[in-house]
Formats: C-alpha cells, sequence, structure tokens
C-alpha cells in the first residue's frame, strides 16, 4: 500500500525511544522531507526499522546517540539509521548482510545475526539497497533506499496463468 512514511515512522521512533531510553541512549530525527508517500509493505518496512534501531541500541555504549533521517529524490526515499556504536570493520561491511554472520571478533554474546539478512531480503522486495557506512569519529550509518513506486508483484502474469 502508499502511505505516508513520516507519521508511520514517528510512531516507531516514539516506541523505540523509551526501550533506549533504559540505555540512557536519545533518538533524534529528522524527517524533514516535502513528499512523504511512497509504497511499502507496512508490516516488513517496520521489521526493518526495528532490526536496525535495536542493532544501533545494541552496538552502542550507554549515553550515546542514534540518529534517524528521511531524505528524498523524485523517485527514493533515503533512510538513514546512524548510531555512535563501534561502527563495522570495512572487512565485515557486506559480510554482516549474510545469514548468520556475526562480527564475532568483536562480539562476546551469542547472537543469531539473522537481523539484517532479514532487512536485505525485505528492502530488496522493495526494489531498493541497503548499505553501511562508517561515521566520522565513531559508528555506523545503516542506509536504505526504497523507490517510491514499488511493483509487489512482477510476478501476476504467472500467477494469472497458474490460476488457468
Ligand atoms: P540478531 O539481529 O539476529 O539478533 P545480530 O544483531 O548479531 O543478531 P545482525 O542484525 O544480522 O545480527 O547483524 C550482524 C552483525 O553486524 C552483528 O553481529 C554485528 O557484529 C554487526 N552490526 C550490526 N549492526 C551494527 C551496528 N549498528 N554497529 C556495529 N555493528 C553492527
Ligand atoms: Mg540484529
Amino acid at each position: 500500500v502508499s502511505i505516508n512514511l513520516k507519521p508511520f515512522l514517528e510512531k516507531l521512533i516514539q516506541e523505540f525511544s523509551a526501550i533506549a531510553s533504559a540505555k540512557e541512549i536519545s533518538i533524534t530525527s529528522n524527517l524533514k522531507i516535502e513528499d512523504d508517500c511512497a509504497t511499502v509493505d507496512t508490516h516488513l518496512f517496520s521489521r526493518i526499522m526495528n532490526n536496525l534501531l535495536s542493532n544501533a541500541l545494541k552496538y552502542s555504549p550507554r549515553g550515546k546517540e542514534i540518529q534517524i533521517t528521511l531524505n528524498e529524490t523524485p523517485d527514493q526515499l533515503i533512510l538513514k539509521v546512524s548510531d555512535q556504536g563501534k561502527g563495522i570493520s570495512d572487512e565485515f561491511k557486506e559480510r554482516i548482510f549474510q545469514k548468520y554472520e556475526v562480527g564475532k571478533q568483536y562480539n562476546d554474546v551469542n547472537q543469531t545475526g539473522l537481523g539484517l539478512a532479514f532487512c536485505q531480503m525485505a528492502v530488496l522486495a522493495h526494489q531498493g539497497a541497503i548499505y553501511v557506512e562508517n561515521n566520522q569519529p565513531e559508528g555506523s550509518t545503516f542506509i536504505v533506499e526504497i523507490p517510491r513506486e514499488v511493483n509487489f508483484e512482477p510476478d501476476s502474469e504467472a500467477d494469472a496463468n497458474e490460476s488457468v
């Protein structure tokens, strides 16, 4: 469905702020765009956000900040989740999107390593892209690009044939 992303994100951010405050992490957002209309699967999209936000929270020390921004181009929306955590070494920048790939060299806790693999699958379902960049002086930014118009039924012709 086509939705207005701003109020949708604001609600998610508000819910997450309560969880983050337990770790004294503040969440700031800048969703200043003119046209926030996009075709998204709301269930998948909220799970993408929850995964990125929970990673940002999990991999940041107490008292840091998480920043969420939404920007636009004529054909796509660009969402960024930025943290002041430990960042991602170059070696891991692509591997972290694979299933069960956890940065074992930094993690002493047992994680399943499924969150980002799910995010990538869900972003690809939106015909978008997800990648990570490191911040100066610390932390990382996960960038999600979602086209405004997504055709969720590329196989509609095949489906039609199937039902014959
Ligand atoms: P799960 O999400 O399944 O509970 P996970 O968080 O380990 O487990 P992913 O979300 O797929 O798995 O992330 C994969 C790895 O990428 C993490 O183990 C961590 O090493 C690294 N990573 C993810 N997000 C961040 C982040 N914001 N800052 C630093 N490292 C991160
Ligand atoms: Mg995770």
